[in-house]
């Protein structure tokens, strides 16, 4: 083999590697992005849950009745089918649900009005 093949099979090797990694770079980083919102996610329901919890212990609920709770809960399927929430748009009264990055938060599709999604306020459907 010629030393000018040489050099282009080695050019084409080095090029076939950089497209590699340049595409395992990308999808690792669409992935850390992922893991960072559903660990934002994740860490705002745990807040939201633990503040849950402690007022109700400090309204006098005790932990085996919340556990009676969560039992009911789970019975009704919401772990495996959660039903989906929403507000209405205090502005045009449209449907908003909380598809956007915060979980607390939701966009009206109508309008654009951000809306607050906080647990006690949404209605099921
Ligand atoms: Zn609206």
């Amino acid at each position: 083999m010629s030393l000018y093949h040489r050099w282009r099979r080695e050019r084409r090797e080095i090029r076939r590697q950089n497209d590699k990694d340049e595409r395992e770079r990308r999808h690792n980083a669409v992935l850390s992005e992922k893991e960072r919102e559903l660990e934002s996610h994740r860490a705002k329901i745990e807040i939201s849950a633990g503040v849950i919890w402690e007022c109700l212990s400090e309204m006098g609920v005790t932990s085996e009745e919340l556990e009676v709770k969560m039992k009911e809960i789970e019975d009704r399927g919401w772990a495996i089918n959660p039903p989906s929430y929403y507000r209405l748009c205090p502005k045009c009264g449209k449907k908003v649900f909380d598809y956007t990055a915060n979980v607390f938060e939701g966009t009206c599709i109508y309008c654009g009005r951000v809306v607050n999604m906080y647990p006690g306020d949404l209605a099921e459907g």
